[in-house]
C-alpha cells in the first residue's frame, strides 16, 4: 500500500470523525459548500490582455502603463476575494493541503480555454527559510497537481529563491520590485529554449512574476507566461496585499 493510499484512508476516517466545514462560510459538509462555489469571484470578460487584471470596459491598464513586464501574458481565473481568498489563506496559513486539488482544478479548467503553449511548468519558489517554516510551497503543490492533469512536465529546481526578502505585506509596487531584485536564480540547464509556464497562487502587483520572468529569460528561456489561481484588483491601495 502506498503512502498516498494510507493518507486517503486516514483522510476518510478523519472526515467521518470530524466532517469538513466550508472554509469560506463555515457550513458543515464540504470543504467548499455549493453556495460559496456558486459565488466564486471570476475576473470576468474585461481584463488587460497583458497582465490579466480586471479592467472597466475600454479602460487602459494602469499597472502595465507603469511597469515593463517581460512575460508574454499573465492570467488568473479568479479575483483574490470571497471564497477564493478564503481557500488560498487556509491552504497557506493553516496548511489545509486538501485544498490543493480544488485550486489546481480551477487552473486546469481555465488553461483548457487559454490556447497557450508551454513545455515546462515552473512554480514560483519560496526562500529556503520560508519553506522550512511553512513546511511546503503552496505554489509548487498547485503546480505539480496541475502538471499531472495537463501532462506538462514540472521542474521545481528550475528557479530558486536565493535570498529571504522582507515581508511584501504593506509594501507598494515600487518597494516590492526593489525588495525582489536579486532574489531569484534560474538553472539554465532546465529552461534553455523552453516555453515556460510560471505558476503562483496569487498575483498582486506583478512584481514577483516580473522578476521571475526576467531571471528565466536572462537564463535562456524562450518565453514565459504566468498563471495564478487569483489576482487582486488593480486598486491595490485599498486592499491588503497577500504575503508570499
Ligand atoms: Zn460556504
Ligand atoms: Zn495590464
Amino acid at each position: 500500500m502506498t503512502g498516498v493510499n494510507i493518507r486517503n484512508i486516514f483522510g476518510h476516517v478523519l472526515n467521518w470523525i470530524y466532517p469538513p466545514a466550508c472554509v469560506s462560510c463555515g457550513k458543515p459538509g464540504a470543504l467548499i459548500c455549493e453556495e460559496c462555489l456558486s459565488k466564486l469571484p471570476a475576473v470576468g470578460e474585461h481584463f488587460c490582455t497583458h497582465c490579466g487584471k480586471p479592467l472597466m470596459k475600454n479602460h487602459f491598464c494602469s499597472l502595465c502603463g507603469k511597469s515593463s513586464f517581460r512575460f508574454q501574458s499573465a492570467r488568473a481565473p479568479y479575483l483574490y476575494d470571497g471564497p477564493v481568498s478564503a481557500m488560498i489563506k487556509k491552504l497557506k496559513f493553516s496548511g489545509m493541503l486538501s485544498l490543493v486539488p480544488i485550486l489546481s482544478q480551477y487552473l486546469t479548467e481555465y488553461w483548457q480555454n487559454l490556447g497557450w503553449e508551454a513545455d515546462l511548468i515552473v512554480p514560483v519558489p519560496l526562500s529556503r527559510s520560508r519553506q522550512a517554516q511553512r513546511g511546503f510551497n503552496q505554489s509548487e503543490l498547485i503546480a505539480r497537481q496541475f502538471a499531472k492533469s495537463t501532462g506538462i512536465p514540472c521542474e521545481g529546481r528550475a528557479l530558486m529563491k536565493q535570498k529571504h526578502t522582507r515581508e511584501q505585506v504593506g509594501l507598494n509596487a515600487d518597494e516590492r520590485r526593489q525588495n525582489l531584485i536579486g532574489a531569484f536564480a534560474a538553472e539554465p540547464a532546465f529552461i534553455r529554449n523552453r516555453q515556460i509556464l510560471l505558476i503562483d497562487d496569487v498575483m498582486t502587483t506583478g512584481s514577483t512574476f516580473a522578476e521571475c520572468s526576467a531571471v528565466l529569460l536572462d537564463a535562456g528561456a524562450k518565453s514565459v507566461n504566468c498563471l495564478s489561481v487569483a489576482t487582486t484588483s488593480v486598486n491595490h491601495g485599498k486592499q491588503k496585499m497577500p504575503d508570499a
